[in-house]
């Protein structure tokens, strides 16, 4: 019998390949057809059945910041799978997209990303979880996975950590950070961002630092009229505004269970207010109001709960919704989220940490490799503010390269929800057309360093910005001269230009 609590296995050799990409959400996707693109082999590994993360397995339907602002589309393998995703959808599940933000069917979104990675070149590995990381000195040497063969390795070069949660990063000994920092709206207000807390300044300063996001499941109904609901959009409620009384509340199976705790004159409600969304097809919306918060979404325990909290949480919004809000009395539930929706967890500390206020004030930086463009849109994490946050200052902000790029392990890059920025500008950086970006460029930077046999840190950057306006991403890229004053020690490789 093997030691319950430590043994030793054999490790078969799965697979190897030049770059190996964690995680196939939005930005692992991209990453590896990036990788793959530049001429090296290429292999992403998911721990599920599909590709696309969020937006897939947790029907995070709405793609946002695919834009500038001003609506100019940020271009690369962001726009080109939205434009496949519009045809296909059309096609094959009715309705389509918007300007500004996609809503996308989850099959199609997982339909378009695997068809053009497969196509793209790269070998996907589906069911396969990352447990472990192999660290010769500055270097990661091999990735442990665990299969439906058991624990294998995997070897490669180059390793992206796409896994949203930062898993990767985590098991190579690279610093890392969760959730807030002192000061988070005191910050805000001085960068003018104080609109929607100032309403509710009674509530204060967050608690305590390292405090996330409140996670969520996503769901869709259909049969609904949304003229007639649309009013109570967004607005937090009082028992009279839907015509009954505490006394009535109370008798609710459902009263007094997690997010519906009655207290006080307002209407419990877990996301504290209604929020719906018009889905791509007539009568359908996609509901974003299940919410439990103090959840670690990197902890085993705390993930199962709120996992069994907000699968409870959705039955019993649907039955708030269909006996209280005017436009649901005949609607029914389409399909809800497979996974539970985790909006915050580890964040890389890298070689520029990319700060709220750098993104409010879109603070350009010479190695820019991607921009991003949605508001500031902290949920609560202590669950009692609507939101917390407000819209950049410009048409958008610059992500600089050193963001996706730790201190130590030479041949690791980080892209989408897991790179290195604060509580406040992740907030926006965390959105899936920002997360395809950053996706894309570390995919491309992978390539390039290991095509100039390069550590990813000293990669060229003005390379790397070349091959991703030739990839038709919209960068604004500064002029030579421009980056080369910076008298930034890590910005070494744009300065020796
Ligand atoms: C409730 C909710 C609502 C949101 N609303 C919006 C919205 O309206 N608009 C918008 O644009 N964005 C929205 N977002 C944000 C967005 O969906 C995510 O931040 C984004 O999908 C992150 O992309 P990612 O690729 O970094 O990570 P993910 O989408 O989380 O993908 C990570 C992938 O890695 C895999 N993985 C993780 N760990 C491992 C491991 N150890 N081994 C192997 N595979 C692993 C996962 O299975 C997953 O497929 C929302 C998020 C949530 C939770």
């Amino acid at each position: 019998m093997k030691n319950p609590s430590s043994y030793s296995t054999p490790l078969p050799l799965l697979k190897r390949a030049d770059v190996v990409v964690v995680g196939g959400g939005p930005a692992g996707a991209c990453a590896a057809i990036a990788a793959v693109r530049n001429g090296v082999s290429t292999l992403l590994i998911e721990q599920y059945g599909c590709l696309g993360g969020m937006m897939t397995l947790g029907m995070v339907t709405p793609l946002d910041a695919r834009t500038t602002r001003s609506n100019q589309p940020f271009g690369g393998i962001l726009e080109e799978l939205v434009q496949q995703v519009i045809t296909e959808t059309r096609q094959y599940s009715g309705g389509g997209g918007k300007d500004h933000h996609l809503y996308s069917s989850p099959h199609v979104m997982k339909h378009v990303l695997v068809e053009t990675a497969v196509k793209s070149g790269v070998d996907v590995l589906f069911h396969a979880s990352l447990v472990d990381v192999v660290r010769r000195g500055d270097e990661i040497t091999g990735l442990v996975v665990h299969t439906k063969s058991g624990l294998c390795l995997i070897e490669g070069h180059i390793f992206i950590d796409a896994t949203g949660d930062g898993d990767l990063l985590a098991r190579a000994g690279e610093c890392f950070v969760t959730g807030s920092e002192p000061g988070v709206l005191r910050g805000l207000t001085e960068t003018g961002l104080n609109k929607v807390h100032e309403e509710e300044s009674s509530y204060g300063e967050y608690e305590h630092s390292g405090q996330m996001q409140p996670v969520t499941i996503m769901f869709t109904m259909g049969n609904v009229d949304l003229e007639r609901g649309k009013p109570l959009i967004n607005r937090k409620l009082k028992y009279a505004d839907i015509g009954i009384t505490k006394e009535e509340f109370l008798k609710l199976p459902y009263a007094n269970t997690p997010g519906f705790q009655v207290d006080g004159d307002e209407l419990p409600l877990p996301q504290g207010r209604v929020l719906f969304f018009k889905n791509r097809r007539q009568g359908e919306v996609v509901v974003n109001m299940t919410r439990v918060t103090g959840i670690n979404g990197t902890d085993a325990l705390d993930l199962s709960r709120g996992e069994v909290i907000a699968q409870l949480q959705v039955f019993h919004v649907i039955d708030f919704l269909k006996r209280f809000i005017p436009g649901f009395e005949n609607a029914y539930l389409l399909e809800s989220g497979d996974v539970l929706g985790v909006r915050e967890t580890r964040r890389l500390i890298g070689r520029h940490v990319l700060r709220g206020k750098e993104a409010i004030q879109c603070t350009p930086f010479p190695d820019v490799i991607a921009h991003g463009s949605y508001i500031i849109d902290i949920h609560d994490p202590q669950g009692r503010r609507k939101a917390i946050g407000g819209e950049i200052h410009g048409d958008c902000y610059d992500i600089p390269y050193r963001s996706l790029v730790p201190n130590t392990v030479t041949n690791l890059i980080v892209s989408g929800r897991c790179i290195s920025t604060d509580h406040v500008a992740h907030s926006s950086t965390r959105i899936q057309g920002t997360c395809m970006l950053t996706g894309q460029a570390a995919g491309t930077a992978a390539a390039l360093a290991l095509q100039t046999s390069c550590p990813v840190a000293n990669i060229n950057v003005p390379q790397l910005q070349k091959r991703l306006l030739a990839a038709n991403v919209r960068l604004r890229v500064p002029a030579p001269s421009e980056a080369r004053k910076t008298d930034d020690p890590s910005l070494a490789v744009l300065n020796a230009l």
